[in-house]
C-alpha cells in the first residue's frame, strides 16, 4: 500500500522533454502561462496561426490539474443545458451549449491530428445513480441533451450492473460522446503538437509579475523577463500571476485518487465493460475507472492537508472494495490535486485589459473543456469578436462572495454531506 502519495500518470507517463528554463530578457508576440490544457491548447492554436508564443511553467508540464486528473473526458458544462440557458440568456447559452458538447471531438481530434500516443479510448462515459431519487433528475438530464441532438440514452438498474460489474447503482446516463486518456501523457502531446507549430516553452519558470509597460506586458520570472504584446493566463486553481483577483472568485477544492497494481485478466473482463468510464450521482461525486493496463484507479473528495488526504486515501480504497468486493487491494498510488469551483458552476472567460486573457473554472470538466477554451483563447487574440465567442466575456472575474466562508467551512461541510449521502443512500436500498 502507497505510504507516500504517488501519482500514477506521471509513474507511467515516460521520460518528458527537458524544457529549458526562460533566462535573460526574451521577446514574444503572446506570452502564455500556465502548462496545463488550457495554456497548452492556446499556445499551440496560436503557433498554428503563425503567432510567436512563449509559454511560462511554474513546474513541468501538466504539474497542475492537467497531470493529475482523472482521465475522463466528459462532454457539456457542470450546468444541465436548461440552465445554462437560464443563467446566459438563450442565444448565448445555445452557442455554448453547442461549443461544450463538441469539446470532446476537440479532444480526440487533436490526438489524431497530433499523433499524441495517450491511451485515449472514446468509448463513453457513464453516470450511475447512487440513489434511486437520483434517476428523475437523469432523465431530465437525458430530455434537454436529446433536445440538442445528443444520443443519450438511461440504462436499467440491470443493464448499469452488467456493464460496471456492481449492483451499487440504481441506473445510470451513458454518454457516447465520452472517453478516456492518460492525463499527463495528453498534456505533453500537446506541448511538443505546440513546440513542433514554432511556440517556445519554459519550466520551471514562474511568471512572477505582470506589468504593463507602454508598447505591451512584461513578465519577471526569477531568472529573465518576458517582454511580450498580450498575456494569457491560464493557472486556474494554483495561482494568479497577473493579481486578478482569481482567488475570490473559486473553491479551489482537493480531489483526490487511489490505484493498484494491474487487475487479474479474469476480474478485469467483468468490470467496467468495453473500457467504460464512469462518475456518480454523489454531491461529492466517486468517480472510476481502469486504465489500460488494468489498474483500477478511483477518485473522490479530498482535503489539503497531509493528514485529511491520507483519510480520504483510505475512504476511497473502502469505497471501491464496497463497490467492487472482489478487486485486488493491491493499492500502490494515492495522489491528488485541486479543482476550482465557482459560484455558478460555469467557467468564466475574461479581458480586464485589451491583450490581457484568462479562463479558469471547469468545475472538474476540465479535460475537455479547458483544451476548447485554450482555443477560444486563441480565437480572441486573432481578432475573434466578442459576440461570436462561445462563452460571455467578462471585464473582470465574477467574485463568489461566499467562498472564503466556504473554503473555512468546508471540512464541515464534507464531513455532513458525507452523512446525508450515506443517509440517502440507506434509504434508497
Ligand atoms: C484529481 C482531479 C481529478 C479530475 N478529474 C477530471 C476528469 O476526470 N475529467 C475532467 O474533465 N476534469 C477533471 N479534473 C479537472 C481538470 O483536470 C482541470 O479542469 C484541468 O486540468 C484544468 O486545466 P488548466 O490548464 O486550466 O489548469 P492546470 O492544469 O491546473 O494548469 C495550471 C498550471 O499553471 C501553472 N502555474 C501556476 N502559477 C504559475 C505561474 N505563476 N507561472 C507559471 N505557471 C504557473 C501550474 O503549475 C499548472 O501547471 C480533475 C481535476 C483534479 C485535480
Amino acid at each position: 500500500m502507497a505510504t507516500v502519495e504517488e501519482n500514477l500518470w506521471r509513474q507511467t507517463a515516460g521520460e518528458d522533454a527537458a524544457w529549458p528554463v526562460l533566462e535573460e530578457r526574451q521577446q514574444a508576440s503572446i506570452a502564455v502561462i500556465g502548462g496545463g490544457y488550457t495554456g497548452l491548447s492556446a499556445a499551440l492554436h496560436l503557433a498554428e496561426r503563425g503567432q510567436d508564443v512563449a509559454l511560462l511553467e511554474a513546474g513541468t508540464i501538466g504539474e497542475g490539474a492537467s497531470g493529475r486528473n482523472g482521465g475522463q473526458v466528459i462532454p457539456g458544462l457542470k450546468q444541465d443545458p436548461e440552465a445554462v440557458e437560464r443563467i446566459w440568456g438563450p442565444g448565448l447559452g445555445r452557442r455554448a451549449i453547442a461549443f461544450a458538447a463538441a469539446a470532446p471531438d476537440l479532444v480526440f481530434d487533436l490526438i489524431d491530428r497530433h499523433a499524441i500516443a495517450c491511451d485515449a479510448r472514446r468509448s463513453g462515459w457513464l453516470q450511475p445513480a447512487a440513489s434511486p431519487r437520483h434517476l428523475p433528475m437523469l432523465e431530465r438530464r437525458i430530455a434537454q441533451w436529446r433536445e440538442h441532438g445528443a444520443e443519450l440514452s438511461l440504462l436499467s438498474r440491470g443493464e448499469t450492473a452488467e456493464r460496471l460489474g456492481t449492483d451499487a447503482y440504481w441506473g445510470a446516463l451513458f454518454d457516447p460522446r465520452g472517453g478516456s486518456l492518460h492525463p499527463l501523457r495528453y498534456a505533453r502531446g500537446l506541448a511538443r503538437a505546440a513546440m513542433r507549430a514554432g511556440a517556445r516553452l519554459f519550466g520551471r519558470s514562474p511568471g512572477r509579475a505582470v506589468l504593463r509597460t507602454a508598447d505591451g506586458w512584461r513578465l519577471a520570472t526569477p531568472r529573465g523577463e518576458l517582454r511580450c504584446g498580450a498575456v494569457v493566463c491560464a493557472t486556474n486553481a494554483y495561482g494568479d500571476p497577473a493579481g486578478m483577483g482569481i482567488g475570490p472568485c473559486i473553491l479551489p477544492i482537493w480531489s483526490v485518487q487511489v490505484a493498484t497494481d494491474p487487475q487479474p485478466p479474469a476480474l478485469r473482463a467483468g468490470i467496467l465493460r468495453d473500457g467504460l468510464c464512469a462518475s456518480d450521482t454523489r454531491r461529492f461525486l466517486t468517480y472510476f475507472r481502469l486504465d489500460p493496463d488494468g489498474r483500477f484507479v478511483i477518485g473522490g473528495r479530498g482535503a489539503s492537508g497531509a493528514r485529511g488526504r491520507a483519510r480520504a486515501f483510505s475512504a476511497l480504497r473502502r469505497r471501491a472494495l464496497a463497490l467492487f468486493p472482489e478487486l485486488e487491494p493491491s493499492w500502490r498510488f494515492a495522489w491528488g490535486g485541486l479543482v476550482a469551483l465557482t459560484e455558478n458552476h460555469l467557467p468564466q472567460l475574461v479581458e480586464p485589459a485589451p491583450g490581457l486573457l484568462l479562463a479558469f473554472g471547469y468545475n472538474g470538466r476540465g479535460v475537455a473543456l479547458a483544451t476548447a477554451i485554450g482555443r477560444v483563447l486563441a480565437d480572441r487574440l486573432c481578432g475573434a469578436e466578442e459576440g461570436d465567442l462561445p462563452l460571455p466575456l467578462l471585464r473582470r472575474p465574477r467574485p463568489w462572495p461566499l467562498a472564503p466562508w466556504l473554503r473555512l467551512q468546508l471540512p464541515l461541510a464534507s464531513g455532513l454531506a458525507a452523512l446525508l449521502e450515506r443517509g440517502v443512500a440507506a434509504r434508497g436500498r
